[in-house]
């Protein structure tokens, strides 16, 4: 296998500016992750981690400007159309955000969440079928089954992030990228999702990029630390 197979992830040299802003958000940034491996992104609020996230999967406001190299699993996420680009999101790439709130629907049952994830990327997938998988999800995460027709509102904010796990690598990513998944959550149930989380990505052979401002849940549970200090790798 060549070099750039075996990375899932790579960032060369990299700049992004949102819109609005003065100077380059991102500079100079050099990052890659090889296939399978788990990667923190370590850095004190405010010094571009989310951008990192937010520019390796097109979720950039409009006018924000790139440059540089930056490819996910071999492809440009800049270079793709708006079909390319939802695939990319959920496909190859999962996203876990600080709040699952914001990724869950409040008037969706649990189990239509999932269900919801595997037939818009796989249509011709039949219903029985993705039923079934839900099912299978919700227990790898650690949720009974018989809340399959419960509404985020009933759950736990822990119950919602393992919802949101799950959603993330129903498509089995290559990459899943973590944005502070734990923050807020209390210690002892941030690490039992941390625990499943990376056995989930182990079991998957998905790469992991947990971001967080805490370096000794990094050191926890990454192989590798990058700190990012002012959009540029310390
Ligand atoms: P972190 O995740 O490390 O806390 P962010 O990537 O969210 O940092 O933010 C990095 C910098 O970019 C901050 O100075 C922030 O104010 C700025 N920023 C974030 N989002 C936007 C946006 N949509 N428009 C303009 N500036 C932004
Ligand atoms: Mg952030």
């Amino acid at each position: 296998m060549s070099l750039s197979e075996r990375e899932v992830l790579k960032i060369k040299n990299f700049y992004m500016k949102y819109p609005n802003s003065k100077d380059w958000i991102l500079h100079a940034l050099n990052l890659s992750i090889a296939c399978g491996e788990r990667l923190a992104l370590v850095g004190p609020s405010g010094c571009g981690k989310s951008s990192v996230a937010k520019a390796i999967l097109q979720l950039l406001p409009s006018g924000s400007r790139c440059e540089g190299e930056l490819s996910v699993g071999g492809v440009q996420p800049q270079a793709l159309n708006q079909v390319d680009l939802r695939r990319l999101r959920g496909e190859k790439v999962g996203l876990v955000f600080q709040d699952p709130m914001s990724r869950l629907n409040p008037l969706m049952k649990i189990g239509d969440h999932l269900i919801d994830t595997l037939l818009a990327h796989s249509p011709k997938k039949n219903l029985a079928h993705a039923i079934e998988e839900a099912e299978r999800l919700l227990v790898k995460v650690g949720i009974n089954i018989d809340r399959f027709r419960s509404y985020p509102h009933q759950l736990s904010g822990g119950m919602r992030q393992r919802l949101s796990i799950a959603m993330a690598l129903a498509l089995k990513p290559k990459l899943l990228i973590a944005d502070e998944p734990t923050t807020s959550l209390d210690v002892a149930i941030a690490d039992q999702i941390m625990a499943e989380l990376t056995k989930l990505c182990e079991d998957n052979s998905t790469a992991l990029m947990l971001i967080t401002h805490d370096l000794a849940l990094a050191g926890r549970w990454c192989s590798r630390i990058a700190i990012l200090y002012q959009g540029n790798i310390a």
